[in-house]
């Protein structure tokens, strides 16, 4: 009923190798090159050509807080939030970083280190991403330590909050939970808060947002990511780590970003060649195979997301988050059970929670994608288990 049969649904025409594959599908990380497929159609509109003796500086603009930020992505960045509503930018500096994984780091160095009390803890609800734990614990630094769960965290003394809304691993909307405001920092990480994931219900307006080019359009390989900081003291901490740490960011990176970047902007109002009206419809016919095998059986549990209500496209949308927080029913290890059908995902205790959640990648490649909720049909306890 299911397995196969879904993935004539598929945008790929390999339906009979798929449902053949025996391959190990790793949906562990978070690679999002489902969107693949949108940029291949764009031909040469995005290809970026650099001559040899360009962009050999480590300079971008001296004049900047973040003088290794190149202007023209500056303004590609200003214009996407402007276009999409998603991000105040004004009276902020932008700080670009190799990924938005360098500018958490960044962020951790600079408002713990502007803090008069040290270590800083560091905390994030659970379920949370599983990255925070290693990048605030793998340097051991003096300067903060992560303390787990925010819910559950009671400890005096100045905290910093990592706050990711929409939320990875669960999808869900999120605000700061400690709300101690005296002595509490708060770190806003929206790598999801675009149309195709979420409605867009506010411009977010925080002291320091976190966004990534990876998330967007799928150019994790490019590694950019940028922070909107609204104080130029915690801004200049930042760009002194990214200084210390890599001497800037890639100048061919950014070039490419700002290409890609300038394109979502002037098409994002076009239907037929939106890169939110595709992703949004892609992630959507991906959430519904997948509720289509969980609701057929009583194994599975995923959360609820209510629709609201998106500025952006003007209609209320359904909530299409790019992982799914799988729950099994029984009190069992659902990372092995999967991983008995060859499907690699990342353990609920990874994110603080129970090994009975997983963590999957709704962002694979069509062909994987397909392999997965066929396999996923298959487990023995679910209800229409026919082949
Ligand atoms: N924040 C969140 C919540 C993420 O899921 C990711 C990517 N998995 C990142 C930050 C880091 O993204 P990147 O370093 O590729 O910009």
């Amino acid at each position: 009923m299911v397995g196969c049969e879904n993935s004539k649904k598929s945008d790929s025409d390999s339906n009979k190798e798929k449902c053949l594959s025996d391959d190990v599908i790793n949906l562990d990380q978070g690679d999002p090159t489902a969107f693949q497929e949108y940029w291949m159609k764009k031909k040469d509109k995005c290809t970026v050509v650099i001559p040899g003796w360009d962009l050999m500086s480590y300079f971008s603009d001296t004049t900047n807080v973040c003088w290794f930020l190149e202007p023209e992505l500056e303004k590609a960045i200003k214009a996407l939030h402007g276009a999409i509503g998603n991000a105040a930018t004004e009276e902020r500096y932008i700080v670009v970083g190799t990924g938005s994984s360098q500018l958490c780091q960044a962020a951790l160095f600079a408002l713990s280190s502007l803090s008069e009390v040290k270590p800083v803890s560091i905390v994030a609800a659970v379920p949370y991403y599983s990255t925070y734990v290693e990048e605030a614990s793998y340097v051991q630094s003096s300067l903060y330590k992560w303390e787990g769960d925010a819910r559950t965290f009671d400890k005096n003394g100045p905290y910093i909050e990592l706050v990711t809304s929409p939320n990875n691993p669960d999808g869900t909307m999120r605000e700061p939970v400690v709300n101690r405001r005296e002595d509490g920092k708060v770190i806003h990480d929206f790598a999801y808060y675009w149309p195709h994931y979420t409605s867009i219900t506010r411009r977010q307006d925080h002291d320091l947002m976190l966004f990534t080019f990876s998330k967007i359009t799928g150019h994790a390989g490019s590694r950019i990511g940028w922070a909107l900081v609204k104080d130029v003291e915690v801004a200049k901490k930042m760009v002194q780590y990214l200084t210390i740490n890599s001497i800037g960011v890639s100048k061919e990176s950014q070039t490419r970003a700002t290409t890609i970047l300038n394109e979502l902007t002037k098409t994002c109002r076009t239907q037929s060649e939106s890169f939110f009206e595709y992703g949004y419809e892609k992630m959507k016919s991906r959430w519904e195979r997948l509720l289509e095998v969980v609701e057929s059986g009583d194994a599975f549990t995923l959360p609820n997301y209510p629709q609201a209500f998106c500025n952006f496209f003007g209609k209320t949308i359904s909530t299409s988050p790019a992982f799914a927080w799988l729950g099994y029913k029984e009190e069992r290890d659902l990372g092995s059970l999967l991983k008995e059908k060859k499907v690699l995902t990342r353990g609920g205790d990874r994110c603080g929670c129970d090994k009975k959640y997983v963590r999957v990648s709704m962002l694979s490649r069509d062909d994987d994608f397909d392999v997965f909720i066929q396999r996923l049909a298959t487990i023995k306890d679910l209800k229409c288990n026919q082949p």
